[in-house]
């Protein structure tokens, strides 16, 4: 008998039918022997459509409030679901992050789960019962509600697994699978087999929205592997997993690429230790990644200092920043919230010269400049113009052969 744990996507349990499926695709589990708990998003834009009604009442709403009305879509989901398994005559039962033992630190809107008390879910499942937790949720010690950022159901669904030590870890979305690039730009993208923690963490880190980053990190870190598969077949899908092929062929293994960028440059910055420190530490406080930094070689002893984050937290950032950048008396701020970013991933790159210089000439050979560029060991990103970036992903997918396997 084996545990498993799978994850439902909003877009799975969008409608009652869809959600009658998905009991059904439980319960043959359940049937097969397997001991069940699945991990529930909220249904379809449920969690877009509860932010757009607190922006109704005001545009800023209170961090804990929102936090707590989120939850709720969540918690919608994982109720129907119970409910649809009951209607097939299983046993199941539904519990909110709180029931579920999810405790977290207390940043709301993207908090960290800090312990999972299993034994609820543990109690549950030696009952005989399927359980279902609403994802994306969790609370803090005094017990207020949070979530964990966007696509968080992934990352509750991985802690999940590792707090009940779980055989498998499936998470079932409306695509089937990782592949090299987003198909709905390249359809000639190709569904990978399997990819490391690694390159996935890279891919979800800078754009590939199909799995949620943090989710990727706890899986590595506790050696799990798992799969991103389609809930409406029973396809395959993509299997991720410490890797094993040690020279891949193609050493670019996919692009990731983000849309939703926003550059703000500070101009004049004096030269001298700390500055970076003072202008990041606040941000970092009020937890809003900061993602690409440059800075350039100072003449004069003024430098210009250049990051970006993503378009939602411009505002937010700029709120911040604006004073520091009085108080170190820099020349002032410029920002642009029309930017793109691309990337091209490939633990197979390291080591190897050349993929910065070829990722350059197919961006210029299709007309795109490139505004800033930064690395890692297994990955390099350019951040363009918006506009440009479904034509970049074409022509980096092309340029790196990804369509042959
Ligand atoms: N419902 C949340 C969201 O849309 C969490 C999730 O889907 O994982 O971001
Ligand atoms: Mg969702």
């Amino acid at each position: 008998m084996a545990l498993i744990v799978q994850k439902y996507g909003g877009t799975s349990v969008a409608d009652a039918e869809r959600i009658r499926n998905v009991a059904e695709r439980i319960a043959r589990l359940q049937h097969a022997g397997n001991q069940m708990v699945a991990v529930v998003s909220a249904m379809g834009d449920t969690t877009d459509d509860l932010i757009a009604l607190a922006n109704q009442i005001t545009d800023r709403p209170s961090a804990r409030e929102l936090d707590v009305l989120l939850s709720t879509g969540e918690i919608v989901s994982s109720t129907l679901v119970a409910m649809a398994l009951r209607h097939l005559g299983l046993d199941a039962i539904s519990l909110s992050g709180l029931q579920a033992g999810i405790q977290t630190d207390s940043t709301h809107s993207r908090a960290r789960i800090r312990r999972i008390n299993p034994e609820r879910i543990h109690r549950e499942l030696d009952e005989g019962r399927v359980v279902i937790v609403a994802g994306f949720q969790g609370v803090t010690e005094e017990l207020d509600v949070t979530t964990l950022g966007r696509g968080g159901s992934d990352t509750t669904a991985v802690a999940l697994a590792a707090a009940l030590r779980a055989d498998r870890c499936e998470n079932l979305k409306d695509v089937e699978g990782i592949y090299t690039a987003d198909p709905r730009i390249v359809p000639a993208a190709r569904k990978l087999r399997d990819i490391g923690y690694e390159e996935m963490l890279e891919l979800a880190s800078h754009g590939a929205q199909v799995l949620h980053p943090r989710a990727v990190e706890l899986a590595q870190l506790y050696n799990l592997p798992i799969t991103v598969q389609s809930s409406f077949n029973e396809e395959p899908g993509t299997l991720i997993h410490a890797e094993t092929t040690m020279e891949p062929t193609n050493k670019v293994r996919g692009i990731a690429h983000d849309a939703d960028v926003a550059k703000i440059t500070v101009r004049g910055v004096p030269d001298r230790p700390g500055i970076a420190a003072t202008l990041f530490e606040p941000l970092a406080a009020r937890a809003i990644s900061v993602d690409t930094i440059v800075q350039n070689a100072s003449l004069e002893n003024l430098t210009d200092l250049t990051f970006t984050v993503s378009r939602k937290d411009l505002r937010a950032a700029l709120e911040i920043i604006q004073p520091v950048v009085l108080e170190i008396g820099a020349a002032g701020l410029v920002t642009d919230d029309e930017a793109g970013k691309i990337s091209i991933v490939g633990t197979g790159m390291q080591n190897t010269p050349g993929y910065a210089s070829r990722m350059f000439r197919a961006l210029f050979d299709a007309g795109i400049n490139i505004q800033l560029i930064t690395t890692s060991e297994i990955r390099i990103t350019c951040i363009i113009d918006q506009a440009q970036v479904p034509q970049a992903v074409r022509a980096l997918h092309d340029a790196f052969e990804l369509e042959k396997a």
